[in-house]
């Protein structure tokens, strides 16, 4: 019998295949990855600098480690190529392999601003631990002679100019700024963390970047990057231009659909999958940043693209078991995203999309700390966001959730 071949070795590819092993100790197993195959927990990308942490200190176990532990082949540095759902064939660099059952855990790719200038080919972003290397190892050249240790004392602190103050920019910037660089963070919008956070708790963001020494750019975009010999030069929509050593872009993620396209699945903005993460090719599923999750409440809602951790292990526990033969729904509860950034650490859980124009946000000061609350039509709390955050508090609000409001 064919095994099950899994496309991908990041968290989800991982979780599922540890998941499966859970259930099933005898089904063939095979793991397909264009990366080296080494595990790592990619969310310590953006807390590693501060902790001075080389990128081989981020991976605790090497490819061969991860197949002996999962009793699973792993394929490393071997790209699929195309999928055919009809023979459940797989092309790769390594030859082509018959599947019984393929999930698609490729992940995603970060999204490329258009730049002009004669460096906008110069522009970093780190979605993977090797990328991390690069910035890291980038870092350490223009800090000097001492290399990787930034102490302030023999080496040069470097300027990081960061596009995007969204999740991963702000994390980041707090990350980078704690490691002693000089970083500014340039976005389009008024506040930070706009996206995902409320007014409210962007603004406590804001002042707590600010007083941490991250100068904010808000309101305008990147439009050109130039070399000379001093460093780079970045000019703004605004007409205003700023030095910088190095560009880090944190614009955001696209899912990759490359062999989705061409296996003609169905794709939205993500792989589309039904509740249990099937595609829309018989034995074929998807889940983690690549996919878009079928619509919440059964369809009242519209499809997502959960790039998180949380969603990603919830669907890798029941894909495991769908794949070992219990058709199980993948159970999206509501789990907060936290954003790491230590100066002012959030929790924040979105209310779901059918839910938002007819409800309402409230906001409540404790101390230092904010507190917004999502309520329905019905005044059913249905999410909220918290800063700073700890434990205690966030699992507080959790028990509040689906409550109506006192
Ligand atoms: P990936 O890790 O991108 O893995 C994709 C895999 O597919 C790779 O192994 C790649 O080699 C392989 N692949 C792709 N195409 C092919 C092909 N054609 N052939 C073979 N192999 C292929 N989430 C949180 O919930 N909390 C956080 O605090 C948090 N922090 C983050 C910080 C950073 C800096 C980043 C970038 C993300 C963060 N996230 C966080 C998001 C979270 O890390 C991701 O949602 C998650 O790691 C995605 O895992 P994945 O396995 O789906 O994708």
């Amino acid at each position: 019998m064919n095994p099950i071949i899994i496309i991908g070795a990041g968290l989800a590819g991982y979780t599922l295949a540890r998941e499966l092993r859970k259930l099933d100790k005898t089904t063939s197993l095979m793991i397909i990855t264009a990366d080296d195959g080494g595990f790592y927990s990619k969310p310590m990308l953006s807390n590693a600098f501060a902790q001075n942490k080389q990128a081989t200190q981020l991976v605790s176990q090497s490819a061969a480690q991860m197949a002996a532990q999962i009793d699973a082949q792993v394929l490393a540095n071997t790209r699929v190529n195309a999928i055919d759902t009809a023979a459940k064939l797989i092309d790769t660099t390594a030859g082509r392999f018959g599947y019984e059952q393929l999930v698609l855990a490729v992940g995603a790719q970060p999204i490329r601003v258009p730049m002009a200038g004669d460096a906008a080919h110069e522009v970093l972003s780190v979605n993977h631990v090797s990328d991390y290397a690069v910035f890291r190892q980038q870092i350490a050249t223009i800090a000097g002679p001492v290399g990787d240790s930034i102490d302030g004392q023999h080496a040069q602190h470097v300027h990081v100019a960061i596009l995007g103050a969204g999740l991963i920019g702000c994390e980041f910037a707090d990350d980078l700024r704690g490691a002693g660089h000089t970083v500014t963070l340039i976005d389009p919008n008024p506040l930070p963390l706009a996206a995902l956070a409320t007014p409210a708790l962007s603004e406590g963001l804001q002042a707590a970047l600010m007083a941490r020494g991250i100068a904010l750019r808000l309101g305008t975009t990147a439009v050109r990057l130039d070399r000379d010999p001093h460093g780079l030069q970045l000019t703004l929509a605004d007409g205003s231009a700023l030095r910088a050593d190095i560009v880090l872009s944190a614009v955001g993620l696209r899912a990759d659909l490359t062999l989705a396209k061409a296996a003609q699945l169905a794709i939205g903005r993500g792989i589309l999958i039904d509740a249990t993460g099937r595609t829309s090719a018989p034995d074929v599923y998807a889940f983690g940043d690549c996919a878009e999750y079928a619509a919440e409440d059964g369809g009242q809602g519209s499809t997502r693209i959960l790039p998180y951790i949380a969603p990603l292990m919830a669907a890798a526990r029941a894909i495991a078991r769908t794949l070992t033969g219990q058709i199980t729904a993948i159970d999206l509860k509501p789990s907060p995203v936290l954003v790491k950034t230590p100066s002012y650490p959030l929790a924040l859980v979105a209310p779901p999309q059918h839910a938002v124009a007819a409800g309402r946000w409230e906001h409540e000061q404790e101390g230092s700390r904010t507190i917004s609350r999502f309520y329905d039509a019905q005044g059913v709390m249905q999410g909220f966001g918290v800063a700073p955050q700890e434990s205690v508090v966030r699992q507080g609000l959790l028990a509040q959730l689906g409550k109506v409001a006192v």
